[in-house]
């Protein structure tokens, strides 16, 4: 397991509903460049948050604050009710998407849902193809995928990473 060793990026790039905090804003409680001052207390989504860099799935050059962007997992509905893991991938807008991240993202596809979140830019890619975009209209993903099985997905928990990062998942070294 690796360390934050001052990086704060999720602190700023993950929402917190319990603090009303979107995302691509930086939390009032954070110390930058230091961590959480509140982190005995910190909400419990801030406690489920799990940072795949910091489980060492990520490689280490592709640290979050050296990319903007945080990786993390969470559990997808479809319209029909099922759960999915889907890999979040959370870019910072203002910043450009990595391609060796996106690279490793569109690979482990192939293994796991993957969501690219840049700004109000959305896709949900899998088998290594981009499956669907966000439709900030109608606030669901559109697909025109015959197995509808991304059709109207939303996140709606954080994971830990155990119940998913298994043989069947595993990170391109
Ligand atoms: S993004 Fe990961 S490495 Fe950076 S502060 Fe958050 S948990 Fe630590
Ligand atoms: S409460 Fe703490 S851990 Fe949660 S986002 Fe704010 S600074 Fe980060």
């Amino acid at each position: 397991m690796r360390e934050c060793g001052g990086c704060t990026q999720c602190c700023y790039l993950v929402g917190v509903p319990e603090l009303e905090k979107s995302d691509s804003e930086q939390c009032l409680h954070c110390d930058e460049g230091w961590g959480c001052a509140v982190y005995e207390k910190r909400p419990q989504s801030c406690q489920d948050f799990n940072c795949l860099w910091l489980t060492e799935f990520i490689p280490e050059h592709l640290k979050p604050d050296k990319i903007k962007t945080v990786v993390m997992l969470v559990v997808g509905q479809s319209r029909g009710g099922d759960r999915l893991p889907i890999m979040l991938f959370t870019i910072d807008e203002k910043a450009p998407i990595n391609a060796e991240l996106h690279s490793l993202g569109v690979y482990i596809s192939h293994q796991t849902a993957v969501q690219f979140t840049h700004g109000e830019r959305r896709q949900m890619w899998q088998n290594g193809k981009l499956v669907a975009e966000w439709n900030k209209r109608t606030q669901h993903f559109d697909t025109d995928l015959k197995d509808g099985k991304f059709v109207d997905v939303t996140v709606t928990d954080r994971i830990a990473v155990e119940e998913v990062v298994n043989d069947s998942i595993s990170p391109a070294t």
